[in-house]
């Protein structure tokens, strides 16, 4: 496990990640991406930025689940659930997360 600074649209998130998720979440640019790594355990998460907030906040930021019905997405994929991390104080998205199982 590794701590790492993960971006989203809304501000970032430090998590202990694996260096498989390391792989997976950067894209290349010097930055790694939350969206990139599936769903992250609340205990995990360290800290997180809100970029409506402008501020860092200690501990986790909330997940929000808005769709958990295993959707196919093609003969081989199926989402699993889709939802976002948002700031725990005003509620606004940090990232989205994707969750797939493969059939
Ligand atoms: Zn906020």
């Amino acid at each position: 496990m590794v701590e790492k600074q993960l971006h989203g649209s809304g501000g970032w998130i430090i998590a202990d990640i694996t260096e498989e998720q390391v792989k997976s979440a950067d894209l290349g640019v010097g930055k790694l991406f939350i969206a990139k790594i599936e769903k992250l355990d609340l205990e995990k998460m360290k800290k997180h930025f809100c970029k409506n907030c402008d501020s860092e906040f200690d501990g986790p930021a909330k997940i929000h689940v808005e769709e958990a019905k295993n959707e196919a997405i093609s003969d081989e994929l199926i989402l699993v659930e889709r939802g976002q991390y948002t700031c725990h104080k005003c509620n606004s998205m940090i990232s989205e997360y994707r969750v797939f199982s493969k059939k």
